[in-house]
């Protein structure tokens, strides 16, 4: 027997990582299992290179649950530790020996899988524990197997014992104030969130098969019998399709995959990137593209972060650029520190190569798609506009590349990129200042009239949808200041296409005060202002409008929370067109002719734009059928 003192510069460590370690208790079962498959893949290399010369057998490792006797057992067969191996990387802690081993490794086959490098990550098992034993037995030949043993204060113990299998068990006495880790479901929940990737099987209890009668008994209709047996539950895939080369996988592998990652999730994601990296840094995943919906943050942070299959976080705000993290997926990589502070993942170097990196190989993909088939592509557009557009208006050299993939879809269905819609509407809806005007609906039903209107005219409209539509068309207009873009419904058409200088008045100054008189009578001049036009005779005699400005400033508004959302009413002009015949007739008319005429005329023109509604439509509809009488 032999006793010492653990090597460390503090009086008492153990309250410490007790306490700031990690902030989550639970992961030192990570810790723990992640050490014992680093043995097992150990041992595996050692074989490999000719250094083990016994059976490797098959790896696994157990996690074994003993409620009455209130441990956790962390069971392996990997390398083992003799009693000086114990001093060199127990006793000494963050002396890490995964470190060591890697260094020694460097290059050679295997040693890329070992987890580690902290050296501190088998002391976070005290966070849960007040006494924990290894009992282990060293791979050398003549080993003796030995247990160490330290109840949280630095003094450890270290005997010889009886052990005739290679490998650790890690014994965790459960301390009072963590019981709830001796619940199976517990114990279950954190194995499958961190451990369901990992290259080892990880076994955990026991699962009911089914299996063909072993004596041959058959049922009533002559089958053989079904039996029931208890078999160890594996509760992880050891080679999930990110570790694998794409050329080994097909589409319903990645499908499959998706599927495995996200079982509660019904949609098929539209396409994938493979990420397979390994100079200047180590990476490989799989980025799914989802089809995203309007509610754009609910989809957001499904990507899971690992370190050579070990699950880390689901939040990597800090790795990818805040538009990637609409994508889902998986990325892994051992070069991303984990056990630091979020506000320094930020500026390490490797981060922010791994970042670019993400951003480059999703554009190049976009445009590589965009190259190969456009028919394709453009079927893809209405999903995957609102992550272009999400990632043109926040990274400015994917906006450079996306402007060239990035598809407007007018009215018939047709896409065209931002230069050939430019091009096809240049001849036609150019203004007297040379700026191409992009009409455009995000709501096809609710502005018929004004489409129809347009086309009329011999115009094309654009339909734009989702979240960000008008920021992006904003930041558009900011990078070509040839274009311009205006919904249907932002003025009359003579307006937002302006061709000639002033059409004149057919109205007199009196004439016009006098019309304006009867027809803010017909309106809430809280919502409404009226204002005399001269347009053209091709105009309506009355129109709903929403200055474009004012909309795209509500709606952008709306979108970044809305604190301010009291500043802006919602107001609307009533365009009453001086030169249409219907207007100027009003002013011929007698009595209650006069305010009748206005009237319809302002109804009409809210009823185009679903706007009559209530007491006003139920007037309108007796007026009207008191016509037909
Ligand atoms: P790290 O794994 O980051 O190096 P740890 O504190 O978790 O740090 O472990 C320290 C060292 O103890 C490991 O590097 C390894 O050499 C040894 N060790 C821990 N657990 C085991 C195990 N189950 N089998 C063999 N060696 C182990």
């Amino acid at each position: 027997m032999k006793t010492g003192q653990i090597n460390v510069q503090t009086e008492n460590i153990f309250p410490i990582i007790k306490k700031f370690l990690y902030s989550d208790h639970e992961i030192f079962l990570r810790e723990l299992v992640s050490n014992a498959v680093d043995a097992s893949q150990k041992i595996k290399v050692l074989a490999a290179n000719g250094e083990y010369k016994g059976k490797v057998g098959d790896l696994k490792v157990e996690v074994l649950l003993n409620k009455e006797e209130k441990t956790i057992t962390i069971k392996d067969s990997g390398i083992g530790m003799n009693a000086e191996e114990i001093d060199k990387y127990i006793n000494q802690i963050a002396f890490s020996g995964a470190e060591e081993f890697v260094e020694k490794y460097k290059g050679k086959e295997g040693s890329e899988h070992i987890i580690g490098h902290f050296g501190l990550g088998f002391y976070s098992a005290f966070m849960v524990a007040d006494k924990v034993q290894i009992k282990t037995l060293s791979r050398h030949d003549n080993s003796k197997a030995v247990q160490w043993e330290s109840n949280g204060s630095p003094e450890f113990t270290l005997t010889e014992i009886e052990k005739s299998d290679r490998g650790t068990e890690i014994v965790l006495h459960i301390a009072e104030d963590s019981k709830e880790f001796l619940e199976k479901e517990r114990i279950s929940g954190i194995l499958t969130k961190y451990c369901k990737f990992l290259p080892i099987p990880i076994i955990h209890g026991t699962k009911t098969e089914y299996i063909d009668s072993p004596e041959g008994e058959k049922d009533d209709k002559g089958e053989i019998k079904k039996v029931s047996i208890e078999v160890p539950n594996q509760l992880n895939n050891v080679k999930p399709a990110w570790s694998k080369t794409p050329k080994d996988l097909k589409q319903e592998d990645y499908d499959g995959f998706y599927r495995e990652l996200y079982p509660m999730s019904f949609e098929q994601p539209l396409f994938h990137i493979h990420l397979n990296v390994d100079y200047p840094f180590n990476l490989t995943g799989i980025l799914y593209f989802p089809r995203l919906k309007e509610n754009i943050e609910v989809q957001r942070n499904k990507i899971n972060l690992y370190s050579n299959q070990v699950f880390i976080t689901d939040s990597v705000e800090e790795i990818v650029p805040e538009f990637l993290t609409l994508l889902h997926g998986v990325i892994d990589s051992p070069d991303i520190p984990l056990n630091v502070s979020r506000s320094y993942l930020q500026s390490d170097s490797n981060v922010k190569k791994i970042s670019s990196h993400i951003t480059k190989k999703v554009s190049d993909k976009l445009a590589s798609m965009f190259k190969k088939d456009r028919k394709d592509f453009e079927s893809k557009w209405d999903d995957l506009q609102v992550f272009v557009q999400y990632g043109m208006l926040s990274e400015e050299k994917f906006s450079e590349k996306a402007s060239k993939y990035s598809l407007l879809k007018n009215t018939e269905g047709d896409y065209f990129t931002l230069e050939e819609y430019q091009e096809k509407i240049a001849p036609t809806q150019t203004d007297k200042e040379d700026k191409v005007i992009c009409l455009y609906t995000n709501d096809l039903e609710g502005h018929y009239s004004y489409v129809k209107a347009a086309k009329d005219r011999g115009y094309d409209v654009i339909e734009l949808q989702g979240p960000l539509a008008s920021h992006w068309i904003s930041k558009l207009e900011q990078s070509n200041d040839k274009m311009s873009f205006a919904r249907v419904d932002a003025d009359t058409l003579d307006k937002l296409i302006k061709k000639t200088d002033e059409i004149p008045s057919k109205l007199s100054k009196e004439e016009e005060e006098k019309l304006k008189e009867i027809f803010e009578d017909c309106v809430n001049k809280e919502k409404f202002t009226i204002q005399f036009e001269s347009l053209s005779a091709e105009e309506g005699p009355v129109m709903v409008t929403q200055p474009e400005f004012m909309r795209r400033m509500m709606e952008q508004q709306k979108l970044g929370g809305g604190g301010m959302m009291g500043a802006f009413p919602e107001m609307y002009n009533m365009i009453v067109n001086a030169n249409h015949p219907n207007v100027i007739a009003v002013l011929s008319k007698r009595g209650k002719n006069k305010k009748n005429t206005a009237k319809t005329m302002t109804d009409l023109a809210l009823l185009s734009n679903g706007m009559l509604k209530g007491q006003d439509l139920s007037k309108f509809i007796e007026r009207t059928v008191g016509l037909i009488n």
